[in-house]
């Protein structure tokens, strides 16, 4: 204590001892002093963190490059380079454009300069891109009016879908059978003309592994359909088969139900044919049986719910289902007499991922479960 009071009156203190009481002064003076430092220091502290913390943030993860204006070619490398994937808005038909690439970026989500993890989806409008009609519940079930209005025999096609609106939808074939059509064939001629409707039905294009890949997933599928009960016929008998669309669809229609497996590096859609969509060539139509649009409707209704798990974002009519014969996959869906949906899988589950093709698989057994508890 004596030490202490020493110290309070060194000689630099000496001065302000006169203007102040002392002894007692001195002390709360010493207390105030300290207190006021711990707080400063507190303060310091709180700071340092504080711009640490800002810093990190802002300049630690990986920036979303901004690529508005770009063509999509620029756009998709830019960001594949940066380590974020790229996909175009599925509101816009992209199925029929063949100079996509060529195309300007008008929107990008999330903006550019974004601090991201890597691997983030970023999503693009492109310019003079056409919308596509989103189904709705509703519209699944009760036809597309916009689609329809685009030919002469809507008024005819909505009409007789209004009148077999109270039939019920019918499962012919064989009962609860599966037919799996794994997308796309072997090398073949380019141009196939089907004799009973003028389509052409060659098929054998598709994305880049996508043959193999949709070929492993279909034995998959068939393994797990065929343990959980069902008949199943694939529409082809080895991956490069030459099968083209008419034949899928003759195999098809021999089953209850029909699904086709495709994917697609920007599409992860749940499609099916819906009414008034047709398919022309030249001057020969075919349009989706009504019968067969609400059956799909139901089917793709049943499947939705497992495919969200694995990937799958959307359920659609089909792209081009009004269009002329281009998006050739979808020629095979109308030419379906059964209810028949076409999945654009994700490649990131359905492309060299064994563990993600199961999950796919599965996914599809249990909407087929799904729908078959009711038909
Ligand atoms: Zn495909």
């Amino acid at each position: 204590m004596r030490r202490l009071d020493r110290d309070f009156f060194e000689p630099e203190d000496e001065y302000e001892s006169d203007l102040l009481p002392k002894k007692r002064s001195r002390t709360t003076r010493e207390r105030m002093n300290t207190l006021l430092m711990v707080a400063g220091m507190l303060v310091a502290l709180a700071l340092v963190a504080g711009l640490f913390l800002l810093l990190s943030r802002g300049g630690g993860g990986p920036k979303i490059p901004n690529v508005v204006g770009k063509t999509y070619r620029e756009a998709r490398e830019k960001m594949e380079s940066a380590g974020f994937d790229i996909e175009i808005d599925s509101n816009q038909d992209y199925s029929n454009v063949n100079d996509l690439d060529k195309k300007k970026v008008e929107e990008q989500d999330p903006k550019g300069g974004t601090t991201a993890e890597k691997g983030e989806l970023v999503t693009v409008r492109l310019k003079g891109l056409v919308e596509i009609p989103e189904a709705s519940e509703e519209e699944a079930t009760a036809g597309q009016p916009g689609n329809s209005a685009a030919n002469g025999e809507a008024a005819q096609q909505d009409q007789s879908a209004a009148d077999e609106q109270t039939q019920p939808v019918t499962t012919t074939a064989g009962g609860r059978s599966v037919c799996v059509d794994p997308g796309h064939s072997g090398p073949g001629a380019t141009s196939v003309i089907d004799p009973a409707t003028g389509l052409d039905v060659a098929d054998n294009s598709g994305a880049s592994g996508e043959i193999q890949a949709m070929w492993d997933l279909g034995q998959k599928l068939k393994a797990k359909l065929e343990q959980a009960g069902y008949t199943v016929r694939l529409t082809k008998d080895s991956a490069n088969a030459n099968a083209n669309l008419r034949t899928r669809a003759d195999i098809g229609n021999t089953c209850s139900i029909v699904v086709r497996l495709h994917y697609d590096p920007n599409l992860h859609a749940l499609l099916f044919p819906g009414e008034g969509q047709y398919k022309q060539h030249g001057d020969k139509a075919v349009y989706v049986d009504p019968t067969v649009a609400r059956g799909s409707a139901e089917l793709a209704n049943a499947l939705f719910p497992f495919l969200k798990t694995v990937g799958v974002t959307r359920k659609m009519n089909d792209m081009g289902g009004t269009s002329n014969n281009t998006g050739p996959a979808f020629v095979g869906s109308v030419l379906s007499k059964v209810p028949v949906v076409l999945i654009e899988n994700d490649p990131s589950m359905a492309r060299n991922n064994p563990s993600g093709q199961d999950r796919v698989a599965s996914a599809i057994v249990s909407g087929i479960d799904d729908y078959f508890e009711n038909h």
